[in-house]
């Protein structure tokens, strides 16, 4: 099917245009794709948009969406990782179609359980001679480099030069090699790189890409410790578990040369599948990659659910729990890299599905704009339904009277970022001031209107609960007065709130309630006309 595809792709070439002939061969196949993270940490945004395009792509063309945990690097492994890559992703609404929760025909879904079908693997390359044992101590590989520094080799590494002056199969006599396989100490497996060949294969994004097989190094593929390196089982895995697109970030573009050998000593050239490195999520500053020290740096979450840092004893707040609503962070995210070609920008997940296309992602790194997520969430909050958002935050209110939440819900939407914003906002009507902003409030208070604050709250305590008889009855008593709406107004809401922000005055005083407003201007009055005094 592969090897197929790819005589089609070259005599049409020059004919239709190259997205479009991908678009039929994609069409065509069976696609499996998968996310392969490693459980070495938390998932970071850089792996969310690695699995959204990998899951619009599989949805795309009707495919599978693997999750395979890459758990080889035992030491580096943590056991809290794999649970919130997973929590993660059902948060996002991005679960997989196979994974360890719901596996399917081509598991485990965990490399750490998949250990003989990898040494069944190493065993077949010794055997082909397109891998080798290698016995060398730490403090040969230290020796080496060191020795090769100072003969003016900086970037010293284990290539088709180095492996002749080394501890391994292929410079000891067989009597020897079979001593140290027996001691079994420091005992790795090396891929053997071909001399003086260019790798060259076809990158989704990038065009035709080529390594000169000068510059790779003989990758270890099978540890001291038994366990394969992520070279071995990530290609191991892709094959039997009939990966169609490998679609993952550009920091693995370098070992897809390597890969690309392994298929070929393997014999499974017609089974390799099209790559497709993703464009980096650079720092808001534009320059280098975004790590998880810049969420630190600028203010902003880099993982969509918190996590706690054992080795650092750090809290990290997460996206959900900065307020962000999962829809809104994948549109935001979908944007980082890719884009529809016209200037459409607000999509839902079946939006996205329908447009995403492969061939549309840029080379070039997206610059990460934290401003620009706040915005897609604040679009999301306006345009959903109360009532939906009620569902998701009814346990922030200290009531259970819907009606009346819905109606904050309503007042709130329109200047309201984050979810966790309705809490924080709408504390002042439930609740008198704690405190008043006093600068303000020296500032805005004068005492020759104390009797008509006192007025005006002795009015709306007989008034009518309606916002705007409210409204009506305070301004009328302003104009008829011939004092200045900057006099009294800014001054009402700090009695009411304790602050100069907030939403309406009369909305807020309508559902504070007419007589429990009257109170607070009532305590707001006795506050002043003690600072008055004492200053
Ligand atoms: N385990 C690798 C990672 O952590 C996967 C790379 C790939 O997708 O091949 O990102």
């Amino acid at each position: 099917m592969f090897r197929f595809i790819e005589c089609a792709t070259k005599a049409c070439k020059g004919i239709i245009p190259l997205h479009l002939l991908n678009w039929m061969i994609d069409m065509k196949q069976d696609i499996r794709v998968r996310f392969a993270p490693s459980p070495t940490g938390p998932l970071h945004i850089g792996g969310v948009r690695t699995a959204l395009y990998n899951y619009l792509f599989a949805k795309k063309h009707q495919g599978t969406f693997v999750l395979r945990i890459e758990d080889t690097d035992q030491i580096r492994s943590i056991d809290e990782a794999e649970s919130h890559i997973l929590n993660s992703l059902e948060w996002l609404g991005l679960s997989a179609d196979e994974s360890v929760l719901n596996p399917g025909n081509f598991g485990p879904y965990r490399q750490s359980e998949r250990k003989k079908l990898y040494r069944h693997h190493v065993d077949q390359l010794l055997k082909s001679g397109h891998a080798y044992y290698a016995f060398d101590s730490p403090e040969d590989l230290e020796n080496m480099r060191m020795h090769e520094k100072e003969a003016g080799n900086y970037t010293p590494k284990y290539d088709q030069r180095i492996r002749l002056k080394m501890k391994n199969s292929l410079t000891l006599p067989v009597d020897e090699v079979n001593r140290l396989l027996e001691k079994g100490e420091n005992v790795t497996v090396r891929l053997k790189i071909p001399e003086n060949e260019t790798i060259t294969f076809s990158d989704r994004i990038r065009g035709e890409v080529s390594f000169k097989s000068s510059e790779l190094d003989d990758k270890i593929i099978l540890k001291a410790d038994g366990m394969p390196t992520y070279h071995l089982a990530n290609v191991v895995d892709d094959k039997t578990m009939r990966i169609s697109h490998v679609i993952r970030g550009e920091e693995w573009l370098s070992s897809t040369a390597h890969h690309v050998l392994l298929y070929r000593a393997f014999s499974w050239e017609d089974h390799q599948p099209d790559y497709a490195h993703l464009p980096l999520i650079l720092k808001p500053t534009g320059k280098g990659k975004l790590s998880k020290r810049d969420g630190a740096k600028f203010g902003f979450p880099v993982f969509p659910l918190e996590w706690y840092d054992q080795k650092e004893e750090e809290q990290y707040a997460g996206f959900k729990e900065a307020g962000f609503l999962p829809a809104a962070l994948l549109n935001f995210m979908v944007l980082l890299g890719w884009n529809p070609g016209n200037d459409e920008e607000i999509f839902d997940i079946d939006r996205m599905i329908e447009l995403f296309d492969l061939d549309q992602i840029n080379k070039s790194g997206a610059q990460f704009n934290y401003n620009k997520a706040k915005w897609f969430n604040e679009q999301y909050i306006q345009s959903m339904d109360s009532e939906v958002i009620y569902d998701l935050i009814r346990s922030d209110f200290p009531t259970g009277d819907q009606s009346f939440v819905l109606k904050i819900i309503d007042m709130l939407k329109p200047r309201t970022t984050f979810l966790n914003d309705f809490k924080s906002q709408s504390e002042p009507l439930f609740y008198p001031p704690a405190s008043y902003d006093k600068h303000m409030l020296k500032k805005k208070y004068k005492h020759e209107h104390k009797e008509d604050f006192q007025h005006i709250a002795t009015m709306i305590r007989a008034a009518s609960p309606d916002r705007d008889d409210i409204e009506k009855a305070v301004k009328r008593y302003i104009v008829d007065g011939e004092l200045k709406f900057g006099a009294i107004l800014p001054v009402l809401r700090i009695f009411l709130t304790g602050s100069m922000s907030g939403p309406d005055l009369f909305e807020m005083i309508s559902l504070i309630g007419n007589s429990n407003s009257a109170d607070r201007i009532e305590e707001g009055i006795a506050f002043s006309s003690h600072i008055a005094v004492n200053g």
